[in-house]
Parts: structure tokens; C-alpha cells; sequence
């Protein structure tokens, strides 16, 4: 989507600080981190949120999940743990409405 933010990441239009890029997914790291490691992991294709998830995007969920654990694992090192959250709507603090999963870590995370 042309106005969509994360889109405009994802395509290069918009600067990141990129951790990871492979032809479908982009990890990059959060510009307003509420942890010592804060990354966001998207899709490079527009779903607006969880909620709006259909059957068949239920491969492209699976395969975020396990780019988060790559991505949390090889590149980022958060062996003691980490957190992984996806903000659902207004309601969730969802902020951008395109779908991407926050990993946290880097310290002890209080709940
Ligand atoms: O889940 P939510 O939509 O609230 O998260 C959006 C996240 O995107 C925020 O943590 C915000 O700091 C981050 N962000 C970013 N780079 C931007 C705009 C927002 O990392 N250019």
C-alpha cells in the first residue's frame, strides 16, 4: 500500500536499521525501543492486523513466527529469552497498520 509506512520500509523508500531482509520477511530495529533489544519483524506483504488474518494467511503467520525465532536466535543472540508481542487494533496499541511481530529482550523483562 503507497501510504502505508511499513510498506514503504519494506520496499526501501523509507530507512531502517536493519537486522535481517530475506525475499519475503524485514527485521529492523525499533526507533523507540522499550528494551535493550527491541526489533520488529514484518512481512513485506500489506495485512493491516492480526484480526484481519484470513485462511490464507495462515502460512505467512507460521513463517513469521519462525523468522522471529531465527532472527532472535542467530542474529540477535537473546539466548536468556526474549518476549514477542503483536499489537492487535487501537484497543492492542497497535500503532501502524501493518502486521509485525516486536521482539524484546536484552534484560530481565518484568510481566
Ligand atoms: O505495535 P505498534 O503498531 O504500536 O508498534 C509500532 C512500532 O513501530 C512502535 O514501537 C514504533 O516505535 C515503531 N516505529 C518504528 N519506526 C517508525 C515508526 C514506528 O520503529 N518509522
Amino acid at each position: 500500500m503507497s501510504d502505508c509506512l511499513f510498506c514503504k520500509i519494506a520496499n526501501g523508500d523509507t530507512p531502517c536499521n536493519k537486522v535481517y531482509e530475506d525475499e519475503d520477511f524485514l527485521a529492523f530495529h525499533d526507533i523507540h525501543p522499550k528494551a535493550p533489544t527491541h526489533v520488529l519483524v514484518i512481512p513485506k506483504f500489506h495485512l493491516p492486523t492480526l484480526a484481519d488474518a484470513t485462511e490464507q494467511d495462515v502460512a505467512l503467520l507460521g513463517l513469521m513466527m519462525d523468522r522471529v525465532r531465527h532472527i532472535a536466535d542467530k542474529e540477535l543472540h537473546l539466548d536468556a529469552g526474549y518476549r514477542v508481542v503483536i499489537n492487535v487494533r487501537e484497543g492492542g496499541g497497535q500503532e501502524v497498520f501493518h502486521i509485525h511481530t516486536h521482539i524484546l529482550g536484552g534484560k530481565k523483562l518484568p510481566f
